[in-house]
């Protein structure tokens, strides 16, 4: 099944990144979004909402710390965070 090519919801151009703000990436199938809203009420930061369809977005994108508590509790697998520029140098 496609997974909704050209659908995904993307929080803001990819913004200059500094040291310690990764850019995450907040893809959402909607062709498999039920429109639940599991996903927003999980999210322990706030990060996401609904948006006038009742599809989630991003509310704060810097407030997400990628726990990916929303991928966890969807119960269709339409919803990921993807974090951009993961820098293993920032682990050392
Ligand atoms: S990964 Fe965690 S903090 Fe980020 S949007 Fe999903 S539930 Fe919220
Ligand atoms: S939990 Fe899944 S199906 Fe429900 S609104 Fe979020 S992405 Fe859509």
């Amino acid at each position: 099944m496609d997974k909704g090519v050209g659908t995904s919801a993307v929080s803001r151009p990819r913004a200059k990144r500094t040291s310690g703000d990764r850019v995450k990436r907040l893809q959402v199938y909607r062709s498999w979004c039920k429109r639940c809203g599991i996903c927003v009420a999980f999210c322990p930061k706030g990060a996401l909402e609904k948006d006038p369809e009742g599809f989630p977005r991003w509310r704060d994108p810097k407030a997400c710390v990628a726990c990916r508590m929303c991928e966890l509790r969807c119960p269709d697998f339409a919803i990921e965070v993807q974090e951009e520029g993961s820098t293993d140098e920032q682990a050392k």
